[in-house]
């Protein structure tokens, strides 16, 4: 596994606005043949095997084809102390370090960084 990138959704998104435009990943199937989604397909497995994710189901979401990998990569996005699902780009680096959103490390690690690392969480008290 190559791809860590958490940006890599945006990624294929925008390779594929490139190729297609922006109508095309806003409405897939408003204006298109079948041969130009199994084309649309193809790119889609074409892009994740390039990098490594293998991954044959591809789910649609929002109008957009997903690997379902994928998916099961961003739910892995929520955070283990509150359970809310980050989007932001910021939680990341929270995430990474505290394993926790940026919400959760201002509430309950800042300042407290050692006893954080040390296992300590608010839901065990
Ligand atoms: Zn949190």
């Amino acid at each position: 596994m190559k791809s860590k990138d958490p940006n890599y959704a945006v990624k294929v998104e925008q390779a594929i606005v490139k190729k297609y435009g922006e109508d095309t990943v806003k409405h897939p199937r408003s204006s298109w043949t079948d041969d130009k989604e199994r084309d649309y397909v193809k790119q889609l497995k074409d892009l994740y095997s390039g990098s490594g994710v293998c991954e044959q189901e591809h789910v649609e979401l929002n109008g957009v084809f997903i690997s379902n990998k994928l998916l099961m990569k961003e739910t892995k996005r929520s955070c283990p102390v509150c359970n809310t699902y980050s989007f932001k780009s910021n939680d990341d680096v929270y995430m990474s370090k505290f394993k926790c959103c940026e919400k959760c490390y201002i509430q309950w690690v800042e300042g407290r960084e050692e006893r954080w690392l040390k296992g300590w969480r608010p839901n065990e008290q």
